[in-house]
């Protein structure tokens, strides 16, 4: 077989520059690179690594990697679903490699959880390379469609559809752009059924404040609640991400789980409350800017 190479792999090592997070990088150590393919969206490249398991990179950028997944999964998902009464119909937009969905179905509520990724290539890769990710993929609560989470939102009978809609995008270049603006939300709102939720993918206050602060601000101009929670993650830039978590139901306290979700590595009922307490640099700029 032949040995597979790729251009952000030298010397044994994935390197992550970018000029998203100027002047620094994330580097992994590769054991070897399991598959590298241009798909109709993205630049895609899978490798083994030594310490954090397979990992998936889009455009030159870390989605998942097997160690530290769940931390992000799992609070994206629980965030939105435990502090809703009773989520019965879910939609994730991007979420391709289907660790978000293996979250959703675990809410005994749910009935019913679709996906919406634009990149057929990404569940295809994950079923083959993350397959305890890709799970969510082929549960029976799970549907996968493949298009622009945009252009799904748009559709007639998707608006007032959904409890809940997670968005798991990746960075605002490329196919995710558009899922970063002001028009996306008013969608997000328009699919939504009364009293839902939704979390966003929402960057790193350490990189990307002034972005946060405009999530939440046209977040805010749209729903009665809308909040910032975070978690940590080795393997996102400055091993930290958050989520913009919103509620169409002014009464509604996202911060506080009505419930507690069984099986889980990262999310409990004291990191659902403590990932919305900011640093006192981020609070200032986030809350009150
Ligand atoms: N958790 C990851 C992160 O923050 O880096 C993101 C993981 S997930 C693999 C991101 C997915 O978003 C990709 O599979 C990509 O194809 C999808 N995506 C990007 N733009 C999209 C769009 N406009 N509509 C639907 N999916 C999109």
């Amino acid at each position: 077989m032949a040995v597979l190479s790729h251009p952000l792999v030298r010397d044994g090592w994935f390197h992550e520059t970018n000029s998203q997070w100027p002047g620094q990088a994330m580097s992994l150590r590769v054991r070897r690179i399991l598959h590298t393919e241009k798909s109709k969206f993205q630049d895609v490249l899978i490798f083994e690594s030594t310490d954090y398991g397979n990992v998936l990179v889009l455009d030159g950028v870390i989605q998942v990697t097997e160690r530290d997944e769940f931390s992000y999964q799992e609070m994206i998902a629980h965030l939105p679903l435990a502090s809703h009464p009773n989520p019965e119909r879910v939609l994730v937009i991007g979420g391709g490699d289907g660790g978000v969905l293996r979250e959703v179905v675990k809410h005994d509520s749910v009935k019913e959880a679709v996906l919406c990724d634009i990149d057929e290539a990404v569940p295809r890769l994950s079923k083959t390379y993350l397959p305890k990710l890709a799970a969510g993929l082929t549960h029976p609560k799970s549907t996968v469609h493949i298009g622009d989470g945009f252009a799904y939102l748009q559709q007639p009978e998707n608006k007032g559809a959904f409890d809940v809609i997670i968005t798991d995008s990746s960075d605002p270049v490329g196919p995710a752009e558009a899922l970063f603006q002001p028009p996306f939300f008013k969608l997000l709102k328009e699919a939504l059924k009364p009293g839902g939720h939704i979390s966003t993918q929402g960057e790193c206050q350490w990189i990307h404040l002034p972005l946060i602060r405009e999530l939440r601000q046209s977040t805010k101009a749209l729903f009665p609640v809308a909040e910032y929670a975070y978690t940590t993650i080795p393997t996102y830039p400055s091993g930290q991400i958050g989520f913009v978590v919103c509620s169409l139901d002014a009464e509604r306290d996202v911060r506080h789980p009505l419930r507690d979700v069984p099986d889980c590595n990262y999310y409990n009922a004291r990191t659902h409350v403590a990932s919305f307490v900011l640093p006192e640099f981020a609070r200032r700029v986030v809350e009150d800017g």
